[in-house]
């Protein structure tokens, strides 16, 4: 027997398999029917790990026979960004510069998911390492938005999106460096969070920018991105920036409501040039129920947030140029033929393995660190990083939580700007000032527009998790938002299971 997974949560799995309704066994095989179903249409996927699944679902199995206590994800099927390291995978980054390349060890994150019960179906398709948001610049082919299949899933996790919205997985996980968890969550109608930079171990995941990556997850619902906290947060002594915390239970405070939470419009990012007014309207409406439900809601401005695109763009190309530098077709993946010399392997093993943004990156970042140009680039975009720091916090001194737009506009077609990295990078306007300032936010989806999700970003101070938690979770359930596409139910025949 298969079932829906587009119908089951977290804690609908843990009680079905109590309850013997169902066995782990079975909830793997359903999101390989579904991935068998839908893969070919949506390309969510670069690889499936189909062995490590089953092994992890008799394991689940056996413990449920046992009568022992189960862990807190027993049995979900989830999925993971192409950047993470799991032993038995291939992990790509989806370039042809590690293509084939074996991970050898595990990624924190990910071993965290599995030794809470977890099943790991296989790895998502993304930017080729995490630049981009569309999921277009892969090198695999894009992935395609479950909403409607001509646009994109966001991006770079858009195939870690698009698995949650297909219901080929019931939780997943991405890395945002600028906004690549949460874009690709409101594109596609998940739940996604980045948290505080610190709080996740990013050991295991291929660095893009390392004072900006941090992973986070995909879900359904606001409850279940509090579950896979519970699990993937902490100190992990393999990554010095992992931050010693006390253990938090994100899912405690989500039901205590907002009566009196003091909630911020951030006025100036939600009248910028580019912002979809139907977009615009929806964040509006978001905030007017936040008031209805006992919030005091107000304006606020950040006015330096307006230079974090441009700073952005210089910091995160000049720590990626650095980061990739690896990538020398001696150590890694891909290793040209015929070259003279070793300079020569290397510039041909670089120049074939790596994609056109890939080297657009390498290039800006190049030349923003070198000599001459250091003060004039990095140096001023590290100065813009401190203004905007500044902004938060003192918006944070008269607000809890502050919304925008996750992103200015709804899923756009594929092609639409992919010749123009410039509108492209525009995506992320008001994603990218919370990667600089380190802080959490969460995207949760507040309504549609012409049938595609819009999502709220909420956004805290640091370790503020459990707050913006609390106030997605009410939007979500004010709203009513339904995370299951049209063409998922067709398929499905509606809600409940589906004969094998
Ligand atoms: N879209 C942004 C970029 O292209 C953010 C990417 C990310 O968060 N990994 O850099």
């Amino acid at each position: 027997m298969t079932f829906d997974l587009s119908s089951l949560t977290v804690t609908g799995i843990r009680e079905g398999l109590a309850a013997r309704e169902f066995s782990a066994v079975e909830l793997a095989e359903s999101a390989y029917a579904r991935i068998d179903a839908l893969d070919a249409d949506v390309h969510a996927f670069n690889s499936l790990s189909r062995d490590l699944a089953s092994e992890a679902a008799r394991a689940v199995d056996a413990l449920v026979a046992a009568g022992g206590e189960l862990p807190p994800l027993a049995g979900v099927p989830v999925a993971f960004k192409d950047n993470m390291n799991l032993r038995g995978t291939t992990t790509t980054c989806s370039s042809r510069i590690l293509e084939g390349y074996r991970s050898v060890y595990d990624c924190t994150a990910v071993r965290r998911m599995l030794d809470a019960g977890a099943l790991p179906v296989g790895k998502c398709n993304m930017d080729e390492f995490a630049f981009g948001s569309s999921t277009e610049n892969s090198a695999f082919g894009p992935t395609h938005n479950p909403w409607d299949l001509d646009r994109v899933p966001g991006g770079s996790s858009g195939g870690s999106a698009a698995a949650i919205a297909a219901g080929e997985v019931v939780l997943s996980l991405g890395s945002d460096t600028g906004g690549s968890i949460r874009q690709p969550g409101a594109l596609t109608g998940t739940v996604a969070m980045k948290p505080t930079y610190g709080r996740v171990s990013r050991y295991g995941c291929v660095a893009f920018a390392s004072s900006l990556d941090q992973i986070g997850p995909f879900s359904k619902t606001v409850e279940e991105c509090a579950q896979t906290m519970n699990v993937i947060c902490g100190k992990d002594p393999m990554d010095a920036t992992s931050l010693e915390r006390p253990a938090e239970d994100f899912t405690a405070g989500l039901r205590g409501g907002v009566k009196g939470l003091r909630v911020g419009i951030v006025r100036d990012l939600l009248d910028l040039e580019g912002c979809d007014p139907r977009v615009r309207r929806s964040v509006l409406d978001a905030a007017d129920t936040l008031a209805g439900l006992g919030a005091e809601v107000g304006d606020v401005d950040l006015p330096s947030t307006q230079y974090g695109l441009p700073a952005y763009y210089i910091i995160g190309p000049a720590e990626a140029s650095s980061n990739l530098a690896r990538f020398d077709g001696i150590r890694y993946g891909h290793r040209a033929k015929d070259a003279d010399d070793v300079l020569d392997l290397y510039l041909r093993s670089r120049a074939e393995g790596f994609g056109p943004e890939s080297i657009r990156r390498i290039m800006i970042g190049t030349y923003a660190l070198s000599a001459g140009y250091y003060d004039a680039y990095y140096g001023q975009a590290q100065k813009v990083r401190t203004l905007i720091i500044r902004d938060f916090e003192r918006a944070f001194a008269d607000f809890d939580v502050l919304l925008t737009p996750t992103s200015p506009t709804t899923a756009f077609k594929i092609g639409e700007k992919a010749a123009d990295p410039v509108s492209m990078y525009l995506s992320d306007v008001y994603t990218i000032p919370v990667n600089l300032a380190g802080i959490p936010a969460v995207s949760v989806p507040c309504g549609s527009v012409d049938g595609l999700p819009v999502g709220l970003q909420i956004m805290g101070s640091h370790f503020a998790e459990s707050t913006i938690l609390r106030a997605a979770y009410a939007v979500e359930q004010a709203c009513g938002f339904d995370p299951v596409p049209p063409l998922v139910k067709a398929l499905a025949g509606g809600r409940g299971t589906t004969a094998s």
